[in-house]
């Protein structure tokens, strides 16, 4: 099973795939948690890039193909040998996120980003994701690491990404769970967990 989590930053994706991965560990289910950008070695290095020169001038495009790369390999390394290994895989942020950020935020067309989201995915689908959804100035609230290379991208930009996201939970309405980030991290927990037991698939 391959479950991912997005949501802009500050929406406390990263802390409920985390939740998630210790809560199956315990109980004895074989899991993995894993990140994009930056789930391999050479992931990481592209992560390192992609974070690391937002002071200069990044072309969308260029951007958009190291995102790509990274999810190609970690989609051929990590996600599919595991998912065959009959392991629950968990993924702070996949494809949705390039559609979210690269596509509403940036500009680029959707036919491009959604037919390179297919090319690096090779056929790998998420069976449930979870979108932490809540205001941008909210989020960011929570931040204090990197806040200048989040506020350089301006509000403007963050909330065009969380209204892309929920775009997509629109459009994708039976894989796309919206949930309300402004809920307590167990409370978010909780909703998370019954939905996987609704879903038989915990
Ligand atoms: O939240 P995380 O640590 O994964 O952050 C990665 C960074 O990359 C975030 O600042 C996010 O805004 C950015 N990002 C992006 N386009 C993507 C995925 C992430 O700009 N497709």
């Amino acid at each position: 099973v391959f479950i991912t989590f997005e949501g802009i930053e500050g929406s406390g994706k990263s802390t409920q795939a985390k939740r998630l991965y210790e809560y199956l560990t315990n109980i004895g289910i074989k899991a993995y948690l894993t990140r994009e950008p930056g789930g391999t070695s050479i992931g990481k290095k592209i992560r390192e890039i992609l974070l690391s020169h937002w002071e200069e001038n990044f072309p969308s495009i260029a951007e958009l193909l190291l995102y790509q790369a990274d999810r190609n390999i970690h989609v051929n390394n990590i996600i599919k040998p595991l998912l065959q290994q009959d392991y629950i895989v968990i993924s702070d942020r996949f494809y949705d996120s390039t559609t979210a950020y690269q596509h509403y935020a940036r500009g680029i067309d959707y036919s491009i980003v959604d037919y390179l989201n297919k090319l690096a995915t090779e056929g790998i689908k998420p069976h449930i994701t979870f979108l932490l959804d809540l205001p941008v100035q909210e989020a960011f609230k929570r931040l204090n690491r990197e806040k200048d290379r989040l506020e350089s991208e301006g509000l403007n930009f963050h909330q065009k990404v969380r209204e892309g996201f929920l775009k997509i939970a629109d459009m994708e309405k039976d894989r796309v769970i919206v949930l309300d980030g402004l809920k307590s991290p167990d409370e978010i927990f909780n909703q998370i967990l019954n939905i996987l037991k609704e879903r038989k698939i915990l």
